[in-house]
């Protein structure tokens, strides 16, 4: 199986689905039925997200050694630094090895609870995404991917900062890059340009296909996504047909990522929130 940066070099948009790790049993059968269906278009990868609590975290190792183990399926295993020892990073990474995890999002995390808050770094721990790529970099052979902000991120003063930090996380290992979900595709290719002009960086745009205008409006806030007006007043005029909003949504997402694959991105990393069926219409809409 070819690695994740050379699939997304490869002639064919390299499509990849990302799940939560579930809560309960009943979430953990709904993750498992979406990762069934979306298994069958045959994904570059699929990644797990990493939470912040202990118990959520064991959860993203087991879920993630099991698409290891019993799909046929490559995983991405997300990974932040967020309340973590050094030595409890290289543990997980331990975990995730043995479970045959090569592949590893490199992620600084946000405080919990908190996600616009003021950053602080466990005491024995990392303070920047650059620092876990080059530790993951040293503890074995693994593919390593980061996170890119094309509407800049939240703390950083502007795109040239935010360019700068993934010519950073490239040069410490990075392969591959995966950006916070794209409501404008302008300011998708623009940072895919901006890095292109400094490393070999395939950048891959996060794409979610809106389902609830409250969730969107919530994710947006906390993400420090800003969604496009044409995208508010299109989700807001349908906002009480819950029917329509996921329709409005898929083809939201589906003019989007055609416009991103048509400028040349190596692909799409579609956003599912473990469910399967608005993922699978935007997909087919795309003819992929
Ligand atoms: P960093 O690269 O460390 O950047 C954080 C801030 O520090 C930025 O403002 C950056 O400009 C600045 N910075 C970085 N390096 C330096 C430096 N050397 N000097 C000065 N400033 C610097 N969060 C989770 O908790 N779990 C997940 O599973 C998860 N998955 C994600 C997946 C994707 C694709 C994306 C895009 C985000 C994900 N996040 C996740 C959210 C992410 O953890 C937060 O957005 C976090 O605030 C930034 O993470 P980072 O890895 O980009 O951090």
């Amino acid at each position: 199986v070819a690695s994740i940066p050379a699939r997304l070099r490869d002639e064919r948009p390299s499509i990849s689905f990302e799940f939560f790790p579930p809560k309960d049993d009943a979430s953990e059968a709904q993750l498992w039925d979406a990762l069934r269906r979306l298994e069958r278009v045959r994904p570059a990868f699929v990644s797990v997200t990493y939470g912040a609590g202990g118990t959520t975290q064991d959860r993203t190792v087991r879920v993630t050694g099991r698409i290891a183990d019993e799909t046929s399926l490559t995983p991405l295993a997300h990974l932040t630094c967020v309340g973590a020892s050094v030595r409890q990073l290289r543990q997980v990474v331990g975990h995730y090895a043995a479970s045959g995890v090569r592949n590893i999002l490199a992620l600084r995390g946000d405080p919990p609870g908190n996600v616009r808050g003021e950053w602080t770094a466990h005491p024995e721990g990392l303070d920047h995404a650059e620092d876990l790529v080059r530790l993951v970099r040293g503890l074995g052979d693994f593919t390593i991917g980061v996170a890119a902000f094309p509407d800049v991120h939240p703390d950083s003063p502007d795109l040239d900062h935010d360019v700068e930090v993934l010519v950073r996380k490239a040069d410490a290992g990075a392969t591959f890059a995966i950006t916070q979900m794209v409501f404008d595709a302008d300011s998708y290719l623009r940072l895919r340009d901006r890095v292109a002009a400094r490393r070999d960086l395939p950048v891959t745009p996060g794409l979610m296909p809106v389902t609830s205008f409250p969730q969107i409006q919530r994710m947006s806030e906390l993400m420090g996504t800003p969604l496009p007006p044409q995208v508010v007043e299109r989700l807001e005029a349908v906002k009480d047909d819950k029917v329509a909003v996921r329709a409005v949504g898929v083809e939201i997402a589906t003019e989007i990522g055609r416009r991103m694959l048509a400028e040349g991105a190596p692909g799409l990393h579609f956003i599912t929130m473990n469910r399967s069926t608005a993922t699978l219409e935007v997909h087919e809409a795309l003819g992929l």
